[in-house]
């Protein structure tokens, strides 16, 4: 039974109270310099319903660095500039893989799993550099549009931190290309990806920018059609079967919502028909997502039955 928005705004609050230390059981990633350098004690919770409601808790108006959540955006935008054509290019399963894993491309012949591990990230990378003569303007216009704000930008100490550190996904896409899968100049296709990696948003921006996808594809602030009902209905599915990594199924299996984090420690996750869920705390645990960022979209979803599977 789903609560009206006050009683969910109280909810927050006690909810945050209950993780108030256990950031202290994750570790902030430092494998990107610049994001090691977060206080990992902030924490925060938003919650955005399609018939135009929106409450938050904690840190939610405060903006970090949305990493893998970018994945979402690049593929709606890849899908509806390619159709189905790209579906031949990146597959739809599982990785059962850490987010960066390298070992299961080989065997694939360049084909990554899905694309929202960092594979299919780098192609979807590709696809948006050879269909866009400025992908990167796009990509940020089409955030700044679906959050209603032109201030989302890209955080450039993250963006040359990712650049400096970003040898293995050069080595994903290097691979890719020696399968004839990437198209563009790998210089091209790293840029891209780290600076939509790179954009700085809040909970609250993630939160209403996602709604498309809990509305059938149709943005329901401005009523625009986003993507197709469709594919809508598609990007939940891999969300729900590949956005938490390899605890997709331990996500699915105790929460029950498709969902996507990022190495900033971001998670959002989709309630269809209902509306979207932003967390943020910047600890991770060893598969890369929230430790508390987690245990808050579980508490909620339990707390209001938000699950897909009911
Ligand atoms: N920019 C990060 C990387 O490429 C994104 C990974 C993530 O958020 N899971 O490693």
């Amino acid at each position: 039974m789903k609560k009206n928005i006050v009683d969910i705004q109280t909810k927050l609050q006690a909810l945050l109270l209950t993780q108030h230390d256990n950031y202290l059981q994750g570790a902030v990633a430092d494998y990107i310099p610049a994001l090691a350098k977060v206080k990992p004690d902030l924490m925060g919770i938003s919650v955005a319903t399609i018939d135009g409601k929106h409450v938050g808790a904690g840190d939610y108006q405060r903006t970090f660095s949305i990493q893998s959540i970018s994945k979402i955006f690049g593929l709606v935008m890849a899908m509806n500039r390619m159709g189905d054509s790209l579906w031949q290019r990146v597959k739809m399963e599982p990785s059962g893989q850490p987010f960066n894993s390298i070992i299961q491309l080989e065997w694939e012949k360049g084909i990554p799993r899905n694309p929202v591990i960092n594979a299919g990230a780098l192609l979807i990378s590709d696809v948006l550099t050879t269909h866009y003569s400025s992908s990167k303007l796009a990509f940020l216009t089409f955030i700044r549009n679906l959050a209603g704000n032109d201030a989302i930008r890209v955080d450039n100490q993250v963006y040359q931190s990712e650049l400096t550190h970003g040898n293995r996904n050069a080595a994903l896409a290097y691979l890719m290309k020696s399968f004839d899968n990437i198209e563009a100049e790998i210089p091209k296709v790293l840029s891209h990806y780290f600076t939509q990696c790179s954009v700085a948003m809040s909970c609250q921006q993630l939160a209403q920018s996602l709604l498309f996808l809990a509305n059938k594809g149709v943005d329901p602030k401005s009523k625009k059609v986003i993507c197709s009902p469709k594919d809508a209905h598609r990007v939940n599915a891999i969300l729900s079967t590949s956005g938490m990594y390899d605890q997709s199924g331990e996500f699915a299996f105790s929460v029950g919502l498709p969902a996507k984090s990022g190495v900033g420690g971001g998670l959002i996750a989709i309630v269809p028909n209902y509306g979207v869920i932003c967390t943020w705390s910047p600890p991770l645990n060893e598969y890369g997502n929230s430790v508390v960022g987690m245990n808050l979209v579980a508490g909620i979803a339990e707390e209001l039955g938000l699950s897909i599977y009911h």
